[in-house]
């Protein structure tokens, strides 16, 4: 069954804080509990300030914050991942297949060109149409797809059915980077 995350992520030309500092700020915000699941260490439960935190944009969604069994990903909980040495280009089966910024062609080639990307950061992806070539990371994946070095994972998202609050986002930015956020599902 796949897994709807929301990914927030400090900008590609920002620099990202450290995991230190920026565990003592979700922390300090209530946005996580002030230490992981025991038995689970990459796992942290929401804080109290979680759902300030966060928008749910539907009408009384179902939030389920507590595991109901002990191998349990379902529910909405958060991980950190990274930093990592270079970025990482993240996608789910919910990304949509990017336009040319110049042309508004479909780049129905984006998967093969990625996964050259991955193994070259100097791959583009190239328009059928006109020809421009374009690095993934300039590309508008309009929120379904997205890289960075440094991720907070909000696990039991689906795409588009929460966005952080300024009042999330301004201490992160207060760490001297800016932030930018997006929807993937995987697979478990
Ligand atoms: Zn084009």
């Amino acid at each position: 069954m796949a897994i709807g995350k929301l990914i927030l992520t400090p900008t590609a030309s920002s620099n990202p804080p450290t995991p230190g500092q920026l565990l003592d700020t979700l922390i300090s915000l209530a946005f996580i509990e002030a230490a992981p699941l025991p038995a689970r260490p990459s796992i942290y439960l929401a804080g109290e300030r979680f759902l300030q935190l966060i928008t749910f944009l539907g009408c009384s969604p179902y939030v389920r914050l507590t595991p109901e069994t002990d191998d349990d990903e379902q529910f909405t909980h958060m991980r950190l991942a990274g930093p990592l040495p270079d970025n990482i280009f993240r996608t789910g089966r919910n990304t949509l297949t990017p336009r040319c910024p110049k042309c508004r062609e479909k780049l129905t080639d984006w998967h093969a060109d990625l996964t050259q990307w991955r193994q070259n950061s100097e791959h583009t992806i190239d328009c059928p149409a006109c020809n421009t070539q374009t690095s993934p990371l300039a590309l508008n994946w309009r929120s379904q797809a997205g890289a960075g070095q440094l991720f907070i994972e909000v696990w039991g998202i689906f795409p588009g059915e929460a966005v952080p609050t300024n009042e999330l986002l301004s201490p992160l930015t207060a760490l001297g980077c800016d932030w930018d956020y997006f929807y993937i599902q995987e697979e478990a």
